[in-house]
């Protein structure tokens, strides 16, 4: 394979924004050097000013196949994917049908998922109420992790557990040293608040940001510090949404327990205040809070309490959103917004003083470190995987449909002016999105963690590899 030369003005690397050469050959980046530097024989790919990052991985995305292939899919997720900049997805084990909580559903997925892929991908297993035997056989199978929740998910093929259900499953979980992520509210105070809601107004966005309380997550975080306290295993808050969580998460972490943290870019784009009633498009779970809840969860980006930013991607058919009554009891939870995150967390983060580097770190490498790919994805580095993204500071996209690639073009985004463009997307070398278009065909492989048992593990780090 020939020699490339990626070049641009501001290459986002981990020791900084400059202008470097990434040169790539069989798939790998061999080396990032200074633009005069690079070798004569090389072919080169010159950007100019616009901005080159890792490829950005997101570890929570519902891509629902098999079984809910008219909600998403491996082929329409992976392409808004590429179209976003992204080069791999964990795939969340529930919304598929089976549930990714045993061997058998893996397989299915796998299957599934085959040639079809425009990114690369992996997938959580699930942790459920009584698999506590296949927690170690998902393990040994490759999976990066495992997901939970401490409520019911939205849909009745993916039970959640209990405290009860968690003490038995957790020497499981932390034997395999993988993370659980926890989708953390609790049931007591959203079955509190939603019964006095009883006689409300459900096409008002207030009445249900009132049925989720703060405290249900408090609560359940409070529950799972705890846990996490006995057990010593890797928890992961999914989607933190209330910040008045952070400083029980800070302390936490100053204990020295295993704790990391994500939100989305709605949560940080989008308030309670700004929410239209009837706009079910906003539906998610935890809810997206008031205006200084969204600027204490910057300031816990800034201050690191939160690791990183991740899509929850997770769409469903349209009507599904009861868009016409505009009813956030009946309406679907979640927002999907592969093809836009980048964008809409540039705009939110420049007007913060943040800078492409931060981008780099929520986005590509944090995520690419609860997943286990950390070895392979998620930096401009010597060894690292070719994935790159090509983004334009400079210009602007208007959301619309045609800029939204995932099945059902529908988005709370749609119409806003946002800061930055993709224009291109590397995977492995090879370009996967170009202005609109997905050159060639799906090359995306399953990326499999292959983690030692904690006993093994002293001091070395997980090996990975990704499969075709
Ligand atoms: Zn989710």
């Amino acid at each position: 394979m020939t020699l490339q030369a990626f070049i641009s003005r501001q290459v986002v690397t981990p020791d900084g924004v400059r202008p470097a050469a990434i040169l790539v050959e069989d798939e790998r980046i061999q080396g990032v050097v200074e633009p005069e530097r690079t070798p004569a024989h090389a072919k080169i790919l010159d950007f100019g000013d616009v901005a080159i990052l890792p490829g950005l991985v997101d570890s929570h995305v519902h891509i629902n196949e098999p079984g809910r292939t008219e909600w998403e899919g491996f082929a329409t997720a992976t392409r808004a994917a590429a179209a976003g900049g992204y080069t791999l997805l964990v795939d969340m084990p529930l919304n598929c049908l089976p549930a990714t909580t045993t061997l058998g559903a893996l397989q299915a997925k796998r299957q599934a998922a085959h040639g079809q892929c425009r990114v690369d991908w992996a997938s959580w297993g699930g942790v459920v109420p009584g698999n506590q035997a296949e927690i170690a056989a998902l393990a040994a199978q490759g999976v990066p992790g495992f997901k939970c929740f401490l409520i019911h998910p939205g849909i009745d093929e993916f039970t959640m557990v209990t405290e009860q259900d968690l003490v038995a499953a957790l020497p499981h979980v932390a034997q395999t040293g993988l993370p659980l992520l926890v989708h953390a509210e609790l049931p007591a105070d959203i079955e509190a608040s939603t019964a006095k809601l009883a006689e409300a107004d459900w096409s008002r966005y207030a009445t249900y940001l009132q049925s989720r309380p703060d405290a249900a997550e408090l609560s359940a975080i409070h529950l799972l510090i705890t846990l996490c306290r006995k057990y010593r295993f890797h928890l992961h808050i999914v989607h933190l949404s209330a910040s008045e969580a952070l400083p029980l998460l800070r302390a936490a972490r100053s204990e020295g327990l295993a704790i990391s943290v994500e939100t989305c870019p709605h949560y940080l784009h989008l308030t309670a205040e700004t929410i239209p009633d009837g706009a079910t498009l906003c539906k998610c779970a935890p809810p997206i809070r008031g205006h200084e809840n969204r600027e204490r969860l910057w300031e816990g980006l800034r201050d690191r309490t939160i690791d990183f930013v991740v899509t929850d991607h997770s769409p469903c058919p349209p009507e599904m959103k009861c868009l016409e009554e505009g009813n956030f009891k009946s309406a679907w939870g979640g927002i999907a917004s592969l093809s836009v995150a980048l964008p809409l967390m540039y705009t939110e983060a420049v007007a913060r003083g943040f800078s492409l580097s931060d981008i780099a770190r929520w986005m590509a490498e944090g995520p690419a470190n609860l997943a286990g790919c950390h070895l392979h994805k998620g930096r401009i580095a010597a060894g690292y995987d070719a994935d790159l993204v090509i983004f334009d500071t400079q210009d602007e996209l208007v959301v619309s449909e045609s800029r939204l690639y995932h099945r059902h073009p529908v988005s709370p985004y749609m119409g806003q002016k946002l800061r930055g463009v993709v224009r291109a997307t590397y995977l492995r070398g090879t370009v996967i999105f170009q202005t609109g278009s997905f050159p060639g065909h799906p090359l995306g492989r399953e990326f499999r963690r292959y983690s030692l048992s904690r006993s093994q593990e002293a001091g070395t780090d997980v090996a990975g590899a990704t499969t075709a």
